[in-house]
């Protein structure tokens, strides 16, 4: 059997954090079992959907890497569920119903104040047709037949459908709500696993129904517990943290795959450079049922330790054009955000200003002598710092920060080792030089 996924969006807005979430668990799902991740744009309603939404988050899911096999949109599907919906209509598993929604409201809050849950009640078959209302429609449950299924995070799941709604599936205008075109295309499409957020849990007790009465069998799910901000809700901030904003900051996809892949499991998060070690440990039996505590500041720290990890050919043709491999080894573990690169690289190439105090003017003195005679070719800071030791009786800083100041204008920065090669011979006698007053 062929695994099938599928990412289903509204292309109401812009992908957050929490549905990239979403759309990355089926994705390594998916590849985990060499099967197929579908992108479904669930755009029925089509007065909210935007095509500007349905290009960005194809473009956000293209950034992070998470390719689609097949794409499908709801709106070019409506023949499809209009034939279901006449089928489910025949054998009486889809009525009409007249109630505005000032009546349903009114109804809910009577059965609330009587401590009842609120269900909507079904009207008899012959009831009369209240004058002048066009019907709406809704899926009738079968109240006969309990509902159950094993989630593959929440384990056994089980609904009583009398205590459910029957749930509207069409609008007066014909249009479509969710559910049933949901339901529809993850039996066409042979989805065989649904993963998504845990705020479908009763809609799946709906719609395994729906499976049902369509002569389906129903996928697989697995309902996950929300994201939240590290305050502990979704803050409005979260909700909205979109990928372009990320990008803008700095994070490297491969930091918000490695972060959501692992958060909220008990598996570790663990900066990768690769999805595959994410695609091989991905196990739904180790989601926890907690909400997942997203932190901006966690996601940071894994953007820096994977750029330390970062290969030079996947990064090379965004860095400054003359970096070298070696410029790229000795900067990247002082950066956290790619663009970092740019000022330790001027740093190693191009104007510094550098000072060095008067009382180590006479040491400035000597490591230009020294750094004359060194051989420059193989490991020269550890040719000059050798010399200079022998030379001067210094070690540890006193030995080493003034040539650090002197080579690079700052007292921090990368591993002198690395750098002073790319500094080069005629650049670091001149920095040198200019140190002197
Ligand atoms: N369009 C739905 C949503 O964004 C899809 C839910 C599902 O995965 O079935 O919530």
């Amino acid at each position: 059997m062929t695994i099938i996924t599928r990412f289903a969006p509204s292309p109401t807005g812009n992908l957050h954090i929490g549905n990239v979430r979403t759309a990355l668990h089926n994705w390594l799902w998916a590849k985990k079992h060499g099967g197929q991740f579908l992108l479904r744009i669930d755009d029925t309603d089509l007065e909210r959907s935007r095509e500007e939404y349905v290009d960005g988050l194809q473009a956000d899911l293209r950034w992070l890497g998470l390719h689609w096999d097949g794409m499908a949109r709801q709106s070019a599907r409506f023949a499809l569920y209009e034939a279901r919906f006449e089928e489910l209509k025949a054998k009486g598993r889809v009525y009409a119903c007249y109630e505005t929604p000032e009546e349903l409201e009114l109804r809910r809050k009577v059965l609330l104040g009587r401590g009842l849950p609120p269900v909507y009640e079904r009207k008899d078959a012959d009831a009369p047709v209240p004058e002048g209302r066009t019907p709406h429609w809704r899926f009738k449950l079968d109240h006969d037949t309990p509902i159950r299924w094993t989630d593959m995070i929440r384990g056994e799941q089980q609904f009583d459908p009398k205590l459910l709604s029957d749930p509207v599936i069409r609008r007066a205008d014909g249009s479509w709500l969710y559910m049933l075109p949901s339901a529809i295309d993850d039996i066409d499409m042979g989805v065989t696993h649904v993963v998504r957020g845990e705020d479908h849990v009763t809609n799946t007790a709906t719609q395994i129904q729906m499976f049902d009465a369509m002569g389906a069998a129903a996928p697989q799910f697995a309902h996950e517990a929300l994201l939240t901000g590290s305050e502990g809700k979704l803050s409005k901030r979260l909700g909205s943290l979109g990928m372009a904003e990320l990008r803008d900051q700095g994070i490297e996809p491969m930091a918000i795959l490695s972060l959501l892949a692992r958060l909220g499991t008990s598996q570790p998060v663990e900066p990768v450079t690769d999805p595959a070690p994410l695609i091989a440990g991905i196990d739904f039996g180790h989601f926890g049922r907690a909400p997942a505590r997203f932190d901006e500041a966690e996601l940071t720290q894994l953007n820096a330790k994977i750029l330390h990890q970062t290969d030079f050919a996947a990064v090379a043709d965004r860095l400054p054009p003359a970096m070298d491999e070696a410029g790229w080894i000795a900067i990247r573990p002082n950066i956290e955000k790619l663009a970092d690169a740019e000022s330790w690289w001027l740093v190693a190439t191009g104007d510094v200003v550098a000072s060095v105090a008067a009382e180590d003017q006479d040491y400035l003195q000597t490591a230009i002598a020294v750094a004359q005679k060194i051989d420059w070719s193989d490991d020269p800071w550890h040719g000059l710092t050798n010399a200079l030791k022998d030379e001067t009786g210094r070690k540890g800083k006193p030995l080493f920060l003034p040539l650090r100041q002197a080579l690079t204008g700052q007292d921090h920065g990368p591993d002198m080792k690395a750098l002073l090669p790319i500094i080069g011979k005629d650049r670091a006698l001149a920095r040198l030089e200019a140190a002197r007053r």
